[in-house]
């Protein structure tokens, strides 16, 4: 049995008149540049999180990069960040001359360690930026605890973390990146809220923040044609807004499979001692957009999934003060011993809504066969 990491083919399939309707829509009436789907896309965002604005760029990069510029990460101030993370969530710190300070994660969730952070807060420091990874947000209570204790922005990298909610069951629950000064969704076509093509967002509670981004999408322009500083070209696309508006109708839905699906792996997972689960922690609403496992022998496993026609996904192999990229920061292999572990033990199993109890059930049985033998 072949079984795809990830596919949007069975979803289209199933939505395929809707999809279609929708594309057809943008194209007939040739609004491709923020046309009324982008403006009813980001009011159903900001309905969906409970952000006051909701401005749509061309990726999450982008929305990472915009909103660094805005809040000063740059020109030598620090930001303190966790060095396990898809590359963007540092080089948009960089871009503009900032400088990514870096802390080990937590063993259990993967999330920068809240308890390593004061230590690294100077006179220089300026930020945190954190990422809210693969199933879970990063502590936002400490976060912005010493956010406002030390005047620090901070910048939420929820790009994977579309539809968790911090104190989740509660019914005064901020959604991912409503807390801090900014955050970040990416509408990349995995992700949990994915679309056909690249796609970005920008969100905010700040009236001054989103009145900036909005201007700087456009280069700059508080009205057409009038630059008030050089900003950048970093709008949603109206036919990707119209592919996320239809997504967006199914989303709690989809969230509900996924967990499903990873409760499946749990279970079935949960009696091979050589597989390690990651946990939960905090009071949240968590959502599997990946499910990792810690792995022994991790590459072999690889290697027998392969084999097997099972696709696989290793996030992050090599933690970025250990990138080529960021050699001149200074960082050595030993500096985070958490991160530098894990990236050698984490592999990611297919999850999406539409994966069959029988292929996760097969996806079980050849891990564990692979440590059987
Ligand atoms: C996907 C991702 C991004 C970048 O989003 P794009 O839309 O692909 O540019 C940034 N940060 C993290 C943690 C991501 O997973």
């Amino acid at each position: 049995m072949k079984v795809d990491f990830y596919t949007s083919q069975r979803e289209y399939n199933e939505k395929r008149v809707q999809f279609d309707n929708a594309i057809q829509a943008v194209v007939q009436k040739g609004n491709f540049i923020l046309g009324e789907p982008v403006v009813e896309f980001e009011k159903a965002i900001q309905e969906y999180t409970g952000a006051k604005y909701a401005i749509g760029v061309a990726s999450g990069t982008d929305a990472l990069i915009l909103a660094s510029d805005i809040l000063g990460f740059k020109n030598g101030k620090e930001v303190i960040t966790s060095p396990f993370t898809f590359l963007a969530s540092a080089s948009c710190i960089i871009r503009h001359q900032g400088k990514p300070v870096f802390v080990d994660i937590d063993e259990d969730t993967f999330s920068i360690d809240v308890n390593k952070i004061e230590e690294r807060v100077n006179e220089n420091t300026v930020g945190i930026l954190p990422i809210h990874l693969f199933n879970q947000m990063a502590d936002m209570d400490k976060i912005m605890d010493i956010a406002n204790r030390h005047d620090l922005r901070v910048l939420e990298d929820a790009a994977e973390a579309f539809g968790m909610r911090w104190k989740g069951n509660e019914s005064d629950y901020r959604h991912s990146g409503c807390i801090g000064d900014f955050g970040v969704y990416s509408f990349f076509p995995t992700k949990t809220l994915g679309g056909y093509g690249d796609g970005g967002m920008i969100v905010t509670n700040n009236d001054e923040l989103a009145r900036l981004a909005k201007s700087y999408r456009v280069h700059g322009a508080a009205k057409k044609y009038h630059y008030d500083f050089i900003g950048y070209n970093s709008r949603l696309d109206t036919l990707q807004a119209a592919v996320l508006s239809v997504k967006l109708k199914y989303i709690d839905e989809a969230i509900k499979k996924r967990e499903e699906v990873a409760k499946l792996y749990i279970e079935r997972l949960s009696e091979c001692e050589e597989i390690k689960i990651p946990k939960i922690k905090g009071d949240q609403k968590h959502v599997y957009y990946v499910f990792n496992v810690l792995a022994q022998n991790r590459d072999g496993l690889a290697e027998h999934l392969k084999k097997n026609e099972i696709g696989y996904s290793i996030y992050y192999p090599r933690p970025l003060h250990m990138q080529k990229a960021f050699e001149y920061l200074g960082y050595k292999e030993g500096d985070f011993p958490v991160a530098e572990k894990v990236s050698k033990e984490i592999i990611a199993l297919p999850i999406y809504p539409e994966i069959t109890k029988e292929e996760v059930e097969f996806v079980c049985e050849t891990i564990k066969n692979f440590y059987r033998k």
